[in-house]
């Protein structure tokens, strides 16, 4: 052992070193690398004088502000764990995770301290509260109250360092059945999932590198934004802080900066292109976009890239810190023509460095034929050991020594995989499996449809019957002729087609902005 650890800390340190001028922007604020180095290390060193101990959990409430991204790196630093809290779950939710979390600290901005000051009486497990507060407002609350800026200034504390294995992160799952889960996630996992992130994103057709501009547009609180706060900063990018997810300033900042890449969910996307301003402000930006949380389908991917933006697909989950796959070339793709190489996009792409990933079914693995369908499992060194305070639940999910995603997946012959289904979401028809996404990126296709989920209904005769949920202005009878053209040119059975299209104004979204078909399966009920 040479003493050098897998830590937030050395990831921070040499990417100061290397690219300490770089900047990270916030709203009218710009700081260097090395700004935010110096006011991190006092942050943590402040967090401590304020009685903050190692192995503490400090919950952090707030839209994807420069408060956040400093919770990102002096939390773990200093060997206290950062817990990330969905702020879109509701109220009682957020308390229960907190207290599963064993919080006992708070960073949070004003704009959310009413929630606290109301609920004061659930949190009595808390020490302290660490407000972002401009004005140093005043607070009634029997909770001691620290103000952020005062937290920034000048400190000469030494701290000792944290060891790689100890926990960085934790936070819970959507929790769209049953309550949310913890996952929790070490230094070590974190570096270790920055530098294969990397490693994967530096390939076509994204070759994420020193000269991008990167937005994320994953919710800070959602899976580590996709772990891009650390490997932007470790790769030497600026980085653009969105705050809250407001459309048309989101599309002002991202043409006024360059924005060059971004990462969201697919209806994150839809909304970007739906704004009226979408074409004028994206079109010079030669954006790339990493699509997850869900599968890309073919029409959003199409409609994007009229806009100028190139889409690439990735996957993975809360449980996996989270990047298992990203759509980038392999050797057996790369010189295919570009019209070919949009279709590899599309798929779920081909697992990052050091995932060893497979596609089972009744415990074999599947032929790469793109047809046969199994369950992806995996292993990795970044992936959570188990669920927080919940033994069954962890077994279940790393059965036999590999962790099982429950999701339902082709792979090709040139080794991309291709989600077809959630197991929770599988529909079946007299005892045959109905792939949802694959009919749901043949009705993306159909002039009209903005958004498409296609979910089960009970049915006497056959178990369970598709019924398609649309939002957009296609007409029923277009629709119909459509699915009637891909079953006869093959593209799917006859027995897919679902029996009901029904059209909505609005998708229900789960708290990490993705369609909720749980919340659609009800409505047919
Ligand atoms: P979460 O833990 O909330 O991020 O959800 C993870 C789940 O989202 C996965 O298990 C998949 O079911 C789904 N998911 C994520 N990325 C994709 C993708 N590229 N295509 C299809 N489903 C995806």
């Amino acid at each position: 052992m040479n003493g050098f650890d897998l830590t937030i800390n050395n990831l921070l340190e040499t990417a100061v070193m290397n690219n300490g001028d770089q900047k990270i922007v916030y709203m009218d604020r710009s700081l260097t690398y090395k700004e935010f180095y110096k006011n991190a290390m006092n942050l943590s060193k402040n967090l401590i004088k304020i009685g903050v101990n190692r192995k503490d959990v400090i919950a952090v409430i707030d839209y994807d502000s420069l408060m956040y991204m400093y919770g990102y790196y002096s939390i773990p630093m200093i060997g206290a764990v950062m817990h990330t809290v969905n702020i879109r779950y509701p109220p009682e939710i957020i308390f229960y995770t907190m207290q599963r979390a064993d919080d006992s600290y708070i960073m949070i901005d004003e704009v959310f301290m009413d929630l606290i000051v109301k609920n004061a009486a659930y949190l009595n497990f808390i020490k302290g509260i660490i407000v972002n507060s401009k004005d140093h407002k005043h607070f009634d609350i029997n909770i001691p109250v620290y103000y952020f800026d005062d937290l920034l200034k000048d400190s000469d504390l030494e701290f000792k360092e944290p060891d790689e294995n100890d926990t960085a992160t934790l936070f819970f799952t959507s929790g769209t059945t049953g309550l949310p889960k913890g996952v929790s996630f070490t230094h070590r996992q974190l570096v270790l999932h920055s530098i294969a992130s990397i490693g994967a994103l530096s390939n076509e057709p994204i070759k994420y590198n020193i000269n991008d501009v990167v937005m994320p547009l994953v919710p800070m609180f959602h899976v580590h934004a996709w772990g891009i706060p650390y490997t932007s900063i470790m790769n030497g990018i600026k980085y653009v802080l969105p705050g809250k997810y407001d459309i048309p300033r989101i599309l002002e900042t991202m043409n006024k900066e360059k924005v060059s890449m971004s990462a969201m969910v697919p209806t994150i996307l839809y909304m970007l292109i739906s704004d009226k301003n979408a074409k004028q402000l994206l079109q010079d930006l030669n954006l790339k976009v990493i699509i997850g949380g869900a599968a890309l389908s073919r029409g959003l991917a199409e409609r994007a890239r009229a806009y100028g933006i190139d889409v690439v697909s990735g996957y993975g989950m809360s449980e996996t810190a989270p990047i298992l796959t990203l759509a980038v070339y392999n050797r057996k793709v790369i010189n295919k023509s570009d019209e070919e190489k949009f279709e590899f996009r599309l798929k779920t792409g081909i697992p990052i460095p050091m995932v060893s990933l497979r596609v089972v079914n009744n415990n074999k693995d599947v032929e790469n034929n793109g047809k046969e369908i199994g369950e992806i499992i995996v292993r990795a060194p970044w992936l959570t050991n188990g669920y927080i305070k919940d033994k069954e639940k962890s077994e279940e999910l790393w059965k036999d020594g590999w962790l099982h995603t429950g999701d339902l997946a082709v792979i090709d012959e040139y080794g991309y995989i291709k989600i077809v289904d959630r197991e929770k979401d599988a529909i079946k028809s007299g005892g045959e499996f109905i792939p949802s996404l694959i009919l749901e990126d043949l009705i993306s296709t159909i002039q009209g449809v903005n958004e498409v989920a296609v979910v089960a209904k009970a049915d006497d005769k056959w178990g369970e019957r598709p019924v398609a949920f649309i939002n957009g202005n296609a007409s029923l009878d277009e629709i119909k002729i459509k699915m009637s053209e891909f079953v006869d040119t093959g593209r799917i059975a006859k027995f897919w087609v679902p029996d009901d299209f029904i059209f909505v104004n609005e998708m229900p979204k789960t708290s990490t902005g993705k369609i909720d078909k749980k919340v659609l399966r009800d409505k047919l009920r």
